[in-house]
């Protein structure tokens, strides 16, 4: 097994529903952040201690944001040239919701001050809750158990709530500090903005509204105005005292021996972007009529919504726990983490980081939105019309590069571009090619029409008007259509010619430009007159995209018999890649730009994803060399390679590699493969985890309007089970040892193919239990 995609050892215990942590100090405080992080889509909270570390202790980001709240700050490039983008955006941390200090007997109770015992703290991944317990013992030899528990509800997007329990074994006295500190700051790594607080708020201020406290702000440049309201709920009375930018609700009292007290505290965070200008009363609002139907009602209604995500989404993998865990913490990320307003996105971090400054990319598309397609495709619908509501913002974009039609950003909050090493960022062209992939998928699956009409098409059309001007028929390529000067997926090879991502992909996007401009005409007529025009159609633009496509260019190597990355690739310096690994990972770190792009290295799945993407238009001994020729070139930088890697082994008989691919993968952050999990969850790798599973170990392709399966089962494996929905009905997989079992769960049912013989499942044949059949070597 090569190093550089090597097991290593698990950090946390396998639990198939649980990430469980008994040593707290035995893991990086920042690291346990991120992985204990709890979010709904909306508000993400990092999982920092309620008490909060000392201050000299391990740095912490305890971190609350909220999706889609950012503010930006401009660019201020040396050597400004044309198109460069002009401001960078950030997502911004918002008030804490969980800060809460015990004492017991004047000593904070505070993990690094004292003798800690039995310390255990659990994420439930099934419930979307953590829990936090350990008994504290004083100096004067009180022992206090104490328990924490915390949840941000997925059924109220605003509301978070936390509960403490809290007994002794002797009387002691008992203070409770309840607070809500100002917290307004943007992406840690721009120290001296961070520093100057006026870049990100104009005005930050709390108060104590008849027994609520309510924290306010207003983002400088951007303008949001953001609250943070909360209230609890506690046998004792309560003083307020006031201290530099926090206010603190404070509960004392004496504790019996042995008895529990209860605490509960429920939390608001709004925003003027749903409230306008009520958004502070909204907050109290919704504070006080959460904790009038009190927390055990909010806390059900919460885990009903996560049971639902689960009944649909679940991955079930028998007789191995460590890829069980990882799997589900997966998914469970990346459902904590989806936007689903048609406004928000997932950001590469997800709701538990911004180092990625709460940025969408491309990750979106291609590696998370197909866990919601096949599963809640509302969801990836709303995913979508976040490209739609950005698509003017594009449109400008492409002006901006004088381009026609539209190209989407390659990192955006607001759907402008932020990248600003354009050699990475807006060479990524492909971000074009991703969102049309996924339109398509989506009206594939779905087969809605009036989706295509309303947003689907316009999209299209910008964007395929962008990708056809944005290419040339080279007189010396034998008047093949061309697009150069391009940055496909693989990152550590900018400014390549022909890149067959790019251009494989365009190709299918103009053919299916023109097919929904037919089915345009003939469904929706009014409206393709209306696009006709807005989209500045004419017959000469959609002859171009036909020719564009029927002369697209593929590069290929005779000698090796293979399809190119692109024209440089293969004529780079060689190198030694088992070295690079040990020695200088990551490279863009390790090496000045001009070295490290004449290498002839990969930092992630490029033709290989292409390969899984449209692997079923290629043959199988095609596949194979492509991956032999690639693989042992990639070095895996980016998290979003082994994935796909272990999706394509499985295709060509790689059974171990795709199992090693699949550890490294979703395990990912768990195990701090890429070491650097303190900056957040790797968002795409997680959404990818669905992939490696149901794609990989299920085999299933989509083409010909039908879903294609070739099961296939580890051998440590007893069963693997998950479900799909397709064209209105949703079935379950089980891939056991030697059968495959296909069970109809709703709708009428469908026609498919299981190891490429045709057959269906209907209402009257609920049930079909296959042969599995032994993998293919190639
Ligand atoms: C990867 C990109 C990815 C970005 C955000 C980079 O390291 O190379 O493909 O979109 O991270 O996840």
């Amino acid at each position: 097994m090569r190093l550089i995609h090597q097991e290593i050892k698990e950090k946390f215990t396998p639990q198939p529903w649980s990430i469980t942590e008994t040593d707290w100090e035995s893991v990086p405080k920042k690291d346990s952040e991120t992985i204990f992080s709890l979010a709904n889509g909306y508000l993400g909270v990092r999982g920092g201690f309620e008490e909060e570390f000392e201050p000299e202790a391990t740095g912490t980001d305890f971190d609350a944001m909220i999706n889609g709240v950012y503010t930006f700050f401009d660019y201020h490039h040396v050597w400004a040239r044309p198109g460069f983008p002009k401001r960078w955006h950030t997502i911004t941390t918002q008030m804490n919701p969980f800060n809460i200090t015990v004492y017991c007997n004047n000593e904070k109770i505070c993990l690094q001050k004292g003798k800690v015992k039995d310390y255990v703290r659990r994420l439930d991944l099934y419930h979307a809750f953590t829990e936090r317990s350990f008994v504290f013992v004083t100096n004067d030899n009180t022992e206090v158990t104490i328990k924490f528990q915390r949840f941000i509800s997925l059924s109220v997007k605003q509301l978070s709530c936390s509960k403490i329990q809290i007994s002794t074994n002797q009387p002691a006295d008992i203070k409770i500090e309840s607070k809500l500190s100002k917290r307004c700051a943007p992406d840690e790594r721009k120290d001296d903005i961070r520093s100057n607080e006026k870049w990100f708020c104009e005005w930050q201020e709390i108060e104590d509204v008849n027994g609520t406290i309510v924290g306010s702000q207003k983002m400088n440049v951007s303008g949001f105005k953001i609250a943070c309201a909360f209230n609890d709920d506690f046998a004792f009375d309560s003083v307020t005292v006031e201290e530099k930018d926090l206010i603190k609700k404070v509960y004392s009292f004496c504790s019996e021996p042995n008895k529990e007290y209860v605490y509960y505290r429920f939390n608001a965070h709004t925003t003027d972007i749903d409230f306008s200008e009520n958004y502070k009363e909204f907050a109290e609002k919704i504070v006080l009529d959460e904790k009038g139907r009190g927390y055990e009602k909010c806390f059900s209604d919460h885990k009903k919504q996560w049971e639902k995500f689960w009944d649909n989404s679940n991955i079930e993998i028998d007789g191995d726990d460590s890829i069980q865990q990882g799997i589900r913490y997966c998914l469970f990320s990346i459902n904590a983490s989806v936007g689903r307003d048609g406004k928000t996105n997932i950001s590469a971090n997800g709701l538990m980081g911004i180092w990625y400054a709460g940025h969408t990319f491309w990750d979106t598309e291609i590696f998370m939105l197909p866990m919601f397609l096949y599963s809640d495709p509302k969801v990836a619908k709303n995913l979508l019309m976040f490209r739609y509501n950005k698509l003017d913002k594009a449109r400008e974009r492409a002006k901006q590069m004088d381009h026609v039609g539209a190209l989407f950003p390659w990192n955006t909050t607001d759907g402008e571009e932020s990248g600003h090493v354009f050699e990475i960022a807006t060479a990524q062209y492909h971000i074009n090619n991703d969102i049309f992939y996924s339109i398509y998928r989506y009206y594939e699956t779905t087969g809605d029409h009036q989706f295509m009409a309303d947003y689907g098409a316009e999209i299209l059309f910008e964007i395929s008007r962008c990708m056809a001007h944005r290419g040339a028929f080279i007189p010396l390529r034998n008047n093949k259509f061309c697009i150069n000067v391009v940055c496909g997926p693989d990152e550590y090879s900018p400014v390549v010619d022909n890149n067959m991502y790019t251009n494989y992909l365009t190709r299918k996007q103009l053919y299916f430009a023109l097919e929904i401009c037919e089915l345009l005409k003939e469904r929706y007529p009014e409206k393709y007159k209306v696009l006709y025009e807005k989209c500045s159609l004419s017959p000469e633009e959609l002859d171009l995209w036909k020719r564009a496509a029927d002369n697209m260019y593929i590069g290929y190597n005779k000698e090796l018999d293979i399809y190119t990355q692109d024209d440089q690739f293969l004529y780079r310096d060689p190198v030694d890649i088992e070295w690079l690994a040990k020695n200088k990972y990551p490279l863009l770190h390790n090496f000045h730009p001009l070295n490290l792009w004449r290498m002839q290295v990969c930092k992630q799945a490029d033709i290989v994803l292409l390969m899984f993407l449209y692997g079923y238009e290629f043959d199988k001994p095609m596949i194979k060399r492509i991956f032999d020729y690639y693989e042992p070139r990639t070095i895996h930088d980016s998290s979003l390679s082994a994935s796909i890697h272990s999706i394509v082994a499985m295709d060509i008989g790689y059974v171990n590699e795709s199992y090693n691919y699949l550890k490294q993968s979703c395990r990912m952050d768990l195990d701090n493969y890429n070491r650097n999990v303190e900056h957040g969850i790797h968002a795409a790798c997680c959404g990818a985890a669905f992939m490696m599973i149901v794609n990989g170990y299920g085999g299933m392709r989509v083409y010909d309007n039908m879903l294609h399966f070739t099961p296939r089962i580890d051998r440590r494996w007893n069963y693997c089970k998950f479900k799909i929905l397709f064209a209105g009905s949703r079935i379950e997989v089980k891939i056991n040892k030697k059968t495959t079992v296909y069970t109809l769960l709703e709708g009428e049912g469908f026609k498919f193919k299981h190891n490429s013989s045709l057959y269906k499942i209907d209402k009257d044949n609920k049930v079909l239990e296959l042969n599995n059949e032994i993998m293919e070597k190639f």
